[in-house]
């Protein structure tokens, strides 16, 4: 069996119809700003039944512009998880507020809502639940204590775009959902995201920060607000729109992916997976396995490495955001504050991950890696 030949961590899924689409932007003169945006938008807006739909040039810019439409500042506390993208954490720092971390539930890897009740105070301004790996979170009971406390809800569902809770779309599950594009995820358009939302005024803000803080009607010189340029290229646009156009199939293959592992490797007692809730309906980023807890973070460590000098693509999925040097430092985190997400960050790999992954690559992984446990 030959391990000269690498396996990637992901690899995106382009097909002529991608290219083609890129390419009929690149032969007309409207390279921004132009048509391939509304039409982008508004596949969004006809697949997830939602008012609006904003296209950006990252999820991250999403996160930032709904933290902003909100009006939140310094004194504002804002709630998330510390076990995600740095990104979900870092939209309130750009706006000088304060994030308030809750752990994570030990089986599903979500937020806690339990924790974020426990977590509420005076200053508490929104909650940003995060669908990690694809997993919608505990939305139901996340949606009653942001109603008792009038907060409002950013879904983070930028790893979970194809995913449902109780038959509703992730993206949809709060008041503004976002989803990303990164070359990693479900869907890509290299770099890329798009804010939904039903309210009116988060997508009139969005637009207008996307765009250097102008109004629809305000001259090109004319900024009533504090903007930035977030905007999507047209090129973008056009790839999103082939790609949104195939996602259920992605979701699909991907999950057949999952089977694959999941029939290979669910008897392992060595490691444990992600508990998917009944009433969820998974859309796999990525396929992450934690290793039990009798092996220690330096033994994870050894496995990635041992891994990579296989030429098998693995990574530790995440490292805790409240002991990020910078948080800690800032905020006086230390070892310790959020004991289940460590527990579980110093022991997760995620195994290659994509959805043309054959069956013979995913034996070669499973037997690589179950003889470095
Ligand atoms: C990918 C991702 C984002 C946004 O990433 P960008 O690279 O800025 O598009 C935000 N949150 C989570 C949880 C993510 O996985």
């Amino acid at each position: 069996m030959t391990t000269f030949r690498e396996i990637p961590l992901s690899r995106p899924d382009i097909c002529q119809a991608d290219i083609d689409a890129v390419v009929a932007v690149l032969q007309t003169p409207q390279l921004s700003l132009g048509p391939a945006i509304p039409k982008f938008e508004q596949a969004f807006c006809a697949r997830f039944g939602c008012k609006h739909a904003v296209a950006l040039n990252s999820g991250t810019a999403g996160l930032h512009l709904a933290v902003r439409a909100y009006g939140v500042g310094p004194g504002d506390e804002v709630i998330t998880s510390p076990f995600t993208f740095i990104a979900t954490a870092n939209c309130v720092l750009f706006e000088n507020a304060t994030p308030v971390f809750a752990d994570i539930d030990p089986e599903t890897w979500n937020i806690d809502p339990a924790k974020v009740a426990a977590a509420v105070t005076a200053r508490t301004k929104i909650i940003i639940p995060v669908d990690v790996f694809g997993q919608p979170a505990e939305m139901d009971t996340i949606c009653q204590i942001a109603r008792r406390h009038d907060l409002k809800i950013i879904e983070d569902s930028c790893e979970a775009i194809g995913a449902s809770y109780k038959g509703r779309p992730a993206g949809m599950l709060g008041d503004v959902g976002l989803f990303a594009f990164y070359p990693n995820k479900q869907m890509t358009t290299g770099e890329g995201g798009v804010l939904i939302t039903n309210d009116d005024q988060v997508a009139m803000l969005a637009r207008s920060m996307r765009n250097q803080g102008r109004d629809p009607t305000s001259g090109w010189l004319a900024h009533p607000r504090l903007g930035y340029n977030y905007r999507m290229p047209d090129i973008l646009a056009a790839l999103g729109t082939s790609q949104l156009a195939r996602v259920d199939e992605f979701v699909a293959k991907r999950a057949k992916v999952a089977e694959m592992y999941l029939s290979r490797l669910g008897e392992e007692k060595r490691i444990h997976f992600q508990k998917i809730a009944p009433h969820v309906k998974m859309s796999w980023f990525v396929f992450v396995v934690k290793l039990a807890d009798t092996y220690e973070g330096k033994d994870r460590d050894r496995i990635l490495q041992q891994l990579r000098e296989r030429h098998i693509g693995c990574n530790n999925y995440f490292a805790p955001i409240h002991l990020q040097p910078f948080y800690a430092e800032k905020f006086g985190f230390k070892k310790g504050d959020f004991p289940v997400t460590e527990r579980i960050a110093d022991r997760t790999i995620a195994l290659p991950f994509h959805p043309n992954l054959s069956e013979v690559e995913v034996d070669e992984v499973c037997r690589v890696f179950r003889g470095l446990l």
